[in-house]
């Protein structure tokens, strides 16, 4: 290998650090919506399950109320019943009455329903308020893992930075700019080995004249399709 190169590869994976460490910060912000989007998500559901019983509960009650009126008007027409002097008079509450209790039994199977089904709302609630509370907890924990990875990630990339800053003054200074320019066509991998007598970056068969530049390591050798550094792994 030529000897302007070992360093540069040590700056080329260096920059490499740099940029998965950078891409895993990057990816942190989407991470902690996630967390509170699931408890979001579980207080939701846990709120809907309150109101489903609250207003199953509500109709119990007005339903519980129309059946105190209906019995209100029942005794009404009993009292009107009991001081009727006309035979028609009679019949026609009696008919009255039969209705109104007809009403009565129906509103209170009604009752009866809803009340089973509060039950099952309350049971439905209780699973909610769990689940909740797991959410929280859950949400609680990652919270704490993601502001630690945010600190470690931060310090190593602060690490990684000066590391690469050191290093830079070890490269010779034309390498650097070629190398620097390359970085900034591909992103990545301006320094790659021959593979299989091609070029380890864009895979292309390598001249003849290039391999062998390359083994003789005298001189900087490139690959002529896409213009990386070339080398040859000891
Ligand atoms: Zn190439």
């Amino acid at each position: 290998m030529h000897p302007d190169l070992p360093p540069l590869l040590d700056l080329q994976e260096l920059d490499h650090k740099i940029g998965r460490l950078r891409s895993e910060f990057v990816q942190l912000p989407v991470a902690k919506r996630r967390v509170e989007e699931a408890f979001e998500e579980a207080k939701r559901k846990l709120q809907e399950a309150k109101q489903a019983q609250q207003s199953t509960e509500l109709l119990r009650r007005q339903k519980e109320g129309e059946i105190e009126e209906l019995r209100r008007r029942l005794a009404r027409y009993q009292a009107q019943q009991m001081q009727a002097r006309k035979n028609e008079e009679y019949q026609a509450l009696s008919h009255e009455i039969l209705q109104v209790k007809g009403e009565v039994e129906r509103e209170e199977d009604e009752v009866l329903l809803l009340l089973e089904k509060a039950d099952d709302l309350q049971i439905g609630v209780k699973q909610e308020e769990r689940k909740a509370e797991e959410a929280e907890g859950d949400a609680r924990q990652k919270r704490r893992e993601l502001a630690e990875k945010e600190s470690r990630l931060t310090s190593q990339l602060a690490q990684a930075e000066l590391d690469r800053e050191r290093k830079k003054g070890t490269v010779e200074p034309t390498l650097l700019a070629r190398y620097q320019k390359l970085v900034q066509g591909h992103r990545e991998n301006a320094i790659v080995p021959v593979v299989h007598g091609g070029c380890g970056g864009c895979h292309m068969k390598l001249t003849r004249q290039t391999l062998l530049r390359a083994e003789a390591a005298a001189e900087l050798a490139s690959c002529e399709n896409c213009g990386r550094i070339l080398f040859v792994a000891q």
